[in-house]
């Protein structure tokens, strides 16, 4: 043992400290396409408090820290870059409160997004939270972290909308509180009516703190749900049926699909969309909006209905929806990456068509999904390949069609969603220098020493 894997087993506890070749390999890469890199130590904290222990003893030892949650966000996040310390978040699982009448849970850092569906499922069943398509391991906190999407997003916007709370540790190893329960037992709002300091964290992927305890808000969980696909061979109209879907206001989610196969997939668009009712009728008043809306179209002679086979529904009202980790295997391997570019639904057509084209320029098998962000503000494009990790000829042709994305999606006006350290660069670039000035205050003031997460949004 050395002297520093000594010091963080005093904290942790010997059981959950790690300095081997064998567990670095581990946390050296994620299952996406960047190159590994591999920390010297590991730690499994299971308090705020070893969290805080942890960060000031890198703080005094210059170790950079690496907060991890269950790695899959994929471009790369969690790979230690300059080495140092990983903080494996699984340990700190605990959902400490669930407030029914003010729709809100306070979670640890490490709790899973299957972890807490289960409790609420289980001990409040009225209540539900914006669910990814990610595998039920993936945390709260990282998911948030990294702004991501889910099931309520169409109503509520970003998963990180609904962050109703933090406790963060800083890189000077203080722990704090960010809204309401910064002054209130209640962790009800992340800032409102106060300024809203979630902004020095959200986004920043650990590089200004890491977050030991997430307030979340919950939503009502009604008790039917049904999908309803509607299929169209135009991709120039699909930001019009996304319109005249939103318009209703009726809908849970609303994801748009394209993929060449199977073959009855090729060349159409699949705009699936969820709905909820706490009866058959409310159920099915929402599905009559929705075909009203799109009837223009199938007059048209521009789409139509799916018939969806009963065997089929169960599937897609899978949450999360498991297709999405079987398309990795598509070319077996389990190689799966995508770059999702926060971009207007009216780019879609462009962005379809981008797609095809890299994916025939690339030989690469490619899926195009899209969730819809809020009313029709803006989409998550997922341009995205599969490949097989035992082909490094295919993995270079996957990165450097993802490279081409970047570029692409950087002029169609959209803005990355959780970047790799490349495209983050990119962003800085090309962003109002003023605005970057502005960034590079609060990293050097919110992490002086360069120890969290380094190598992430690295901003001078
Ligand atoms: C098949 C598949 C489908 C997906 N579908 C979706 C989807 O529908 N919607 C969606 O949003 N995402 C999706 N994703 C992307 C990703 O898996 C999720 O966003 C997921 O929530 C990331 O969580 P994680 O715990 O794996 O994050 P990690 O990869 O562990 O971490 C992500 C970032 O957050 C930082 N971080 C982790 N924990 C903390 C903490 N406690 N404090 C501070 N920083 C922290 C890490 O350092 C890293 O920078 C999908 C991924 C896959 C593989």
């Amino acid at each position: 043992m050395t002297d520093i894997t000594r010091s963080l087993a005093a904290i942790v506890g010997e059981d959950y400290v790690s300095d081997r070749p064998e567990e670095a390999f581990f946390y050296a890469r994620d299952p996406g396409l960047m190159p590994p890199h591999a920390p010297e130590y590991v730690v499994i904290p299971g308090t705020a408090e070893q969290v805080r222990d942890v960060v000031r003893l890198a703080g005094r030892e210059r170790i950079p820290v690496v907060p991890m949650g269950a790695g899959m966000a994929l471009t790369g996040l969690v790979i230690p870059l300059r080495g140092g310390i990983v903080i494996d978040m699984k340990r700190m699982t605990r959902i400490i409160e669930v407030n029914e009448r003010a729709r809100y849970a306070v979670v640890e850092g490490g709790v899973s997004q299957g972890l807490l569906k289960r409790y609420l499922e289980k001990h409040h069943p009225r209540l539900r939270h914006s669910i990814p398509d990610s595998p039920a391991a993936a945390t709260i906190a990282a998911n948030v972290m990294i702004h991501g999407q889910g099931r309520l997003t169409q109503q509520y916007g970003f998963n990180s909308d609904m962050v109703s709370g933090l406790e963060v540790v800083l890189a000077s190893g203080e722990v704090c509180r960010i809204g309401s329960c910064a002054l209130s037992p209640d962790w009800f709002s992340k800032g409102a009516p106060m300024p809203d300091l979630t902004g020095l964290f959200l986004g920043w992927f650990g590089a200004t703190g890491i977050i030991t305890k997430v307030g979340l808000k919950l939503y009502p969980r009604k008790k039917l749900r049904d999908v309803e696909i509607f299929i169209t061979d135009r991709e120039e109209l699909v930001p019009d049926m996304v319109y005249e879907l939103t318009h209703t206001e009726m809908m849970e989610d609303i994801n748009v699909f394209a993929q060449p196969k199977p073959m009855i997939f090729k060349d159409n668009h699949h705009i699936a969309f969820f709905f909820t009712g706490d009866t058959q009728e409310e159920l099915e008043f929402r599905r009559k909006m929705a075909w009203k809306a799109l009837e223009p179209f199938i007059r048209q002679k521009d789409g139509g209905f799916m018939g969806l086979p009963p065997v089929m529904k169960p599937t897609l009202l899978d949450m999360p929806q498991r297709s999405v980790s079987r398309f990795a295997d598509v070319k077996k391997g389990g190689g799966f990456e995508y770059s999702g570019p926060i971009i207007l639904v009216e780019k879609y057509p462009e962005c379809y068509r981008k797609l095809k084209e890299l994916a025939e320029r690339y030989d690469l098998a490619f899926s195009g999904m899209s969730r819809v962000i809020g009313r029709s503000h803006c989409m998550m494009y997922g341009f995205s390949f599969t490949f097989n990790r035992a082909d490094p000829d295919m993995m270079e042709r996957t990165r450097r069609a993802l490279r081409e994305v970047s570029a692409y999606a950087l002029e169609a006006g959209g803005v990355f969603w959780k970047p790799t350290v490349e495209e983050q660069k990119m962003a800085l670039e090309k962003m109002d220098p003023n605005t970057r000035r502005l960034m590079a205050m609060i990293k050097k003031n919110m992490d002086p020493q360069g120890i969290m997460n380094p190598g992430n949004w690295e901003v001078s």
